[in-house]
């Protein structure tokens, strides 16, 4: 049995991985050549939902799903192992398309988690915002400039109405 602080590393080293492909494949499929062969499937809904995050072409599955499976295939040596970075996985994915950003939510205490707010603009403005689970790759390419100026606007439509 694989110690717990190595199997919470292992999972972040995948989920680092499985970011960084999300990321690149992702923004792909956004091409405007592509976008309506694969990926348009998955933004049919423009206000996500828990269920929908496994909602997609099987193409975008296999293309993005593949991004899970490189973590594993480089750092898996137990089937704990396995079964913790499949529930954190799903986990995260259900959180980022559940809509809610729930307050104490743990996954919110991870740096750099992006969580509902950061996917759920993506589907309503359907440009930026491409990383899964990080907000670095969007700051590092600037692909979330639009979600901050959402966000600073909201922020002053909130001060104006207190
Ligand atoms: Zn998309
Ligand atoms: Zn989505």
């Amino acid at each position: 049995m694989p110690r717990w602080c190595l199997l919470l590393v292992k999972c972040l080293g995948c989920a680092v991985i499985e970011d960084t492909w999300h990321y690149f494949l992702h923004r792909l499929l956004h091409h405007k050549r592509i976008y309506k062969y694969i990926h348009k499937v998955h933004h049919e809904f423009q206000a996500p939902f828990g269920m929908e995050a496994e909602y997609a072409h099987p193409l975008e599955t296999l293309i993005l799903g593949t991004g899970f499976f490189i973590g594993i295939m480089l750092l898996c040596d137990h089937v704990i192992f396995l079964w913790a970075w499949v529930t954190i996985r799903l986990m995260e994915t259900i959180d980022v398309h559940s809509g809610y950003d729930i307050p104490l939510n743990p996954l919110n205490l991870i740096p750099f988690y992006a969580g509902s707010r950061h996917h759920d603009f993506h589907h309503m403005n359907f440009i930026g915002n491409y990383a899964s689970t990080f907000t670095w790759w969007d700051r590092i390419f600037g692909t979330d400039s639009q979600f901050i100026a959402y966000n600073e606007k909201m922020k002053k439509v909130g001060k104006k109405t207190e």
